[in-house]
């Protein structure tokens, strides 16, 4: 497909120049943006008609693949029948009532409570809030502050950007200053020094219960952490941690928040990853993206029995909301998009060619310019140095990726620069053929580059 001239100029030209984590001069530039304009299965087509592997899945999100009549129609037959309603104060609607059963029986164990907002960001804001709430209502006010961890991306609301670790703009200062602290880096390769991944993960653990210590386990209402850290970089903890840090948090009355915005809808080859992947039950687990495939916005705060108990006990009122949570279009959508990653066995079959894609991506290890390949099935991330004995870093590292997904780009690939790493997250409909032809991009692009 091809855009007419004068469109392409109006395209350079437009106000939609802040555009999210963008430099903001450099897209001022003509032709500094690529136009994404079409979509189907694991392809996009940019306004030049260049046709590119999605090797991103959209931002982590695009699950089932793009371009699905079913969704189409799901999406269009609930608007003709109900375009919106709010679920403010006691209205609802079928949707979102379906949705919430569906997503409370495929979720672990006591997680059988459904909010529902627009944006992972939002979902981890509203899980915090609700802590808060909860433990105002059993008459512990002080126990509020939040540990994060270095690494970690939370989403970029205030509250979600404060538990982000780095913040991601210069001079930003957290209007949650006080409330979130940040645990050490996760991270074995770059972190681990001279230590066994054993003695790391005892380490980490012991990071946690001193923080606890100083802190004080009355002033804290939540851990919270991704089963792998991914705008950080796609760093995977040492095995076990999870467990872990959760049965840690069990013993200081702490609640463990999962943020499964990218992990949950088989990203990983399960449905949620906490349980099946990293054998432990938060007692709030965060999703979005997958949870549409992106074809709508949507995140649900999925909740244990025991917190919806204490905060719809009565003589209390939960003051949080919005306009679009579980938005009819969005439920319809998600209900269907589960349906289909039922139908098509998505996230088993993920265990297979997710396995694969891991494989083909670990191969890459023995080009001069790659550190490290790490993650996990179709959450992959390759980080460049310059000197591999010493991992030391390039000069110009935040223009390593770039330039290798600029490589990647010309071949026709997309994938996502984060300084000196690499993020691979497509949709999880790749087949063999299909994952080869990525690994063989890859290999040109790097070598291009190194
Ligand atoms: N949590 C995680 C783990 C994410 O990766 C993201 C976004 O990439 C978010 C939260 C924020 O989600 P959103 O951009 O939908 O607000």
């Amino acid at each position: 497909m091809t855009l007419m001239p004068d469109t392409r100029q109006i395209l350079d030209q437009d106000a939609h120049l802040i555009q999210s984590f963008a430099d903001l001069d450099a897209l001022k530039a003509q032709g500094a943006r690529t136009v994404i304009s079409k979509a189907k299965g694991a392809h996009v087509w940019d306004s030049d008609g260049n046709k590119m592997i999605d090797g991103i899945g959209g931002l982590w999100c695009v699950n089932i693949g793009h371009g699905r009549d079913e969704m189409i129609e799901a999406i269009a037959g609930q608007l003709r029948e109900l375009d919106y309603y709010s679920t403010f104060y006691n209205f609802t609607h079928p949707k979102a009532a379906a949705l919430a059963e569906k997503i409370a029986q495929l979720s672990p164990g006591h997680l059988n409570k459904v909010f529902f907002s627009n944006s992972g960001s939002v979902a981890n804001d509203s899980a915090i809030r609700m802590l808060h709430h909860y433990n105002i209502r059993k008459g512990r006010p002080e126990k509020r502050q939040v540990l994060s961890r270095i690494g970690a991306y939370h989403g970029s609301t205030y509250l979600a950007m404060a538990m982000t670790q780095p913040s991601n703009s210069v001079g930003w200062t957290s209007a949650a200053d006080g409330l979130v602290h940040h645990l050490r880096s996760p991270h074995f390769w770059r972190e681990g020094g001279e230590m066994s991944e054993a003695e790391f993960l005892d380490a980490l653990i012991l990071d946690l219960e001193t923080s606890i210590d100083r802190i004080g386990a009355g002033n804290i209402c939540a851990f919270i952490a991704e089963p792998i850290q991914g705008a950080g970089g796609v760093i995977t903890a040492p095995a076990g941690y999870h467990r872990r840090a959760w049965e840690v948090c069990q013993a200081n009355d702490i609640k463990y928040v999962a943020d499964e915005v990218v992990t949950a809808f088989g990203r990983l080859g399960h449905m949620f990853a906490s349980q099946d992947v990293f054998g432990m039950t938060p007692d709030i687990i965060n999703t979005a993206k997958g949870l549409t495939s992106g074809y709508q916005p949507l995140a649900a705060t999925i909740v244990s029995d025991e917190i919806h108990d204490v905060i719809s006990a009565p003589d209390g009122y939960f003051l949080h909301g919005l306009t679009y949570s579980g938005h009819p279009a969005a439920a319809a959508a998600a209900l269907t998009n589960i349906e289909i990653m039922e139908r098509e066995q998505i996230p088993e079959r993920v265990r297979t060619t997710g396995a694969y894609f891991e494989k083909r991506l670990r191969e890459l290890s023995d080009i001069e310019l790659v550190g490290e390949v790490r993650g996990s099935h179709f959450m992959m991330g390759i980080e460049f140095v310059k000197d591999r004995a010493t991992k030391e870093s390039h000069p110009d590292a935040a223009q390593v990726g770039p330039k290798v997904a600029r490589a990647c780009q010309k071949r026709g690939l997309i994938a996502r620069p984060l300084g000196n790493v690499l993020i691979l997250s497509p949709t999880l409909i790749m087949d063999e053929p299909m994952i080869d032809e990525i690994a063989g991009i890859l290999r040109d692009a790097i070598t291009e580059v190194a």
